[in-house]
């Protein structure tokens, strides 16, 4: 018999979007599929995900979540099983799922995503009638709380699934001040160091990294990162504490959506062997940006626009990056200091540097079919996905040595170049020398036309798709259930 998974999180494509998170979230029901696992997921009743539900089934009634009733639905993501916590108080809301239009974090984000934990937590052990889990899956702050509530306050009796807590970032952690705590109908001893208390306040990621029975984040090398205080933001020493119950698994790609061949919004397919098709796709993605016509690189960025991913570092390299004969293409959303200054930069080099301000799934698909190399010069990286989606469209990744961009791409040394196994570029250091040596060198290397495409070919054969890593969710889900 298929492993029963209840998947907690805040995000899934293609209901409510805003990093990769929910492009991990989306995806994994299939990928687990595939292993014998089978995924429900449950999302909170945002507006979008409301709309998706519409005919859906009322499963059960909660008289009240920390003081606000709500609904649980029935309906589908993607074919696969979602539960949708219809609770119009806390997410019928215009704006995104954390804060409003401008972007401002609701002030009541605790007790919205305190009360989605406690619904999980029901819904976990049993509570809702026909819905039973051998393993509860929690994604990121969002949902840390859902094994706070099982770990504290279950109902007496109640059957306790084993737990994982997947980290997508540690930059998030779900941090509020410590008088909310006595309003979460947790006992007084979850208020401990090993408990929800962090830091003087309630750490919902802190929680659930406590109650978990293992932890994983998205590639090897951030899960040793995490481990130090540059990376784990004050949770470091809990990681290091819990050390072998943690594990990096990379996140995989969506291959139907994410395909050169039959990608619906690109302006012609091409394969490995076909790469020279891919120059209709940079004369339409150069119309589109409303830049210079001609065979020089054309470097595309697609990003938050924030100090993690090293945006603010990108504007200082811009005049370096024309100079030398590259031109830019960016898409990106998020500080609006970052967002003027880019636009400062285009204004001072038109036709070679042009950027759209915005969140458009279609053109980011565009730009991976005509970049010649993405930029990725990103702080610290869980995993990354854009560089992943380079490498499938021959847009060479040129990322910055950390975390999944570390274990994702293989830089074009001299040893990997001879052995054919090179993928892209890295640079070590996210600041303006290494990051304009690193552009130079892609330029450089641009040049030698068979070595580019060699890089170009070997990217596209990487496999990223999630067989690899759904197996392993798989086998940790087995573990789990097992002991
Ligand atoms: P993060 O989750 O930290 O933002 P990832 O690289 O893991 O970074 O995932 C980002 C996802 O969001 C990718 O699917 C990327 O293509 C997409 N994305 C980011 N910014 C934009 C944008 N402005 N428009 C369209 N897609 C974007």
């Amino acid at each position: 018999m298929s492993l029963q998974v209840l998947s907690v999180a805040s995000e899934a494509v293609p209901l409510v979007k805003t990093g990769g998170l929910a492009d991990v979230v989306g995806a994994l029901p299939a990928a687990l599929d595939a292993q014998g696992v089978r995924v429900t997921t449950l999302l909170p009743g945002y507006p979008s995900v409301m709309a998706a539900a519409k005919r859906a089934k009322v499963l059960h009634s909660f008289d009240s979540l920390l003081g606000e009733p709500a609904r649980l639905l029935s309906a589908k993501l993607n074919g696969h099983p979602l539960l949708v916590l219809d609770a119009p108080a806390y997410f019928a809301r215009e704006g995104g799922p954390y804060g409003d239009a401008s972007g401002k974090d609701w002030p009541d984000n605790w007790r919205r995503f305190a009360a989605f934990g406690r619904a999980a937590a029901d819904i976990a052990s049993g509570q809702v009638k026909g819905q039973t889990f051998d393993l509860i899956h929690a994604h990121d702050w969002q949902a840390g709380m859902a094994l706070a509530y099982l770990r504290f306050a279950s109902p007496k009796g109640a059957a306790i699934p084993p737990s994982v807590m997947t980290i997508h970032n540690m930059a998030f952690q779900g941090y509020f001040p410590a008088n909310v705590f006595s309003k979460l109908g947790l006992p007084k001893k979850a208020w401990a160091f090993d408990g929800v208390e962090s830091y003087g306040g309630v750490g919902f990621l802190k929680a659930g990294l406590e109650a978990a029975n293992a932890i994983t984040t998205v590639s090897p090398t951030y899960a040793r990162e995490i481990r130090e205080a540059e990376f784990g933001m004050g949770l470091e020493g809990l990681i290091q504490s819990r050390g072998s119950r943690v594990r990096g698994i990379v996140n995989g790609i969506d291959t139907a959506e994410w395909n050169p061949v039959t990608d619906p919004f690109i302006a012609e397919p091409f394969t490995p062997t076909t790469l020279a098709k891919r120059t209709a796709n940079k004369r339409a993605l150069e119309a589109e940006f409303n830049l210079d016509m001609d065979d020089g690189p054309l470097f595309i960025v697609i990003s938050r626009l924030t100090w993690q991913k090293g945006m603010d570092v990108l504007v200082e390299v811009i005049d370096h990056l024309v100079g030398i004969g590259g031109r830019l293409a960016l898409l990106g959303s998020g500080d609006a200091a970052i967002a003027e200054a880019m636009h400062i930069a285009a204004k001072r080099h038109p036709g070679k540097v042009s950027i759209r301000i915005g969140y458009d799934e279609a053109l980011s698909h565009r730009m991976q079919a005509g970049g010649d190399a993405i930029l990725v010069p990103s702080r610290f990286e869980p995993c990354g996905l854009t560089q992943l989606y380079g490498l499938a469209y021959g847009c060479v990744p040129v990322v910055a040595r950390t975390g999944g961009l570390a274990d994702t791409i293989i830089d074009a040394n001299l040893a990997a170049v001879e052995a054919g196994v090179a993928t892209g570029l890295h640079f070590t250091g996210v600041a303006f020398n290494p990051l304009s040596d690193a552009i130079s060198r892609a330029v450089h290397l641009y040049q030698d036309r068979d070595l580019w495409t060699a890089l170009q070919r070997g990217g596209m054969k990487a496999d990223f798709s999630w067989s690899r890593s759904g197996a392993a969710y798989a086998d940790l889900f087995r573990d789990l259930k097992a002991k």
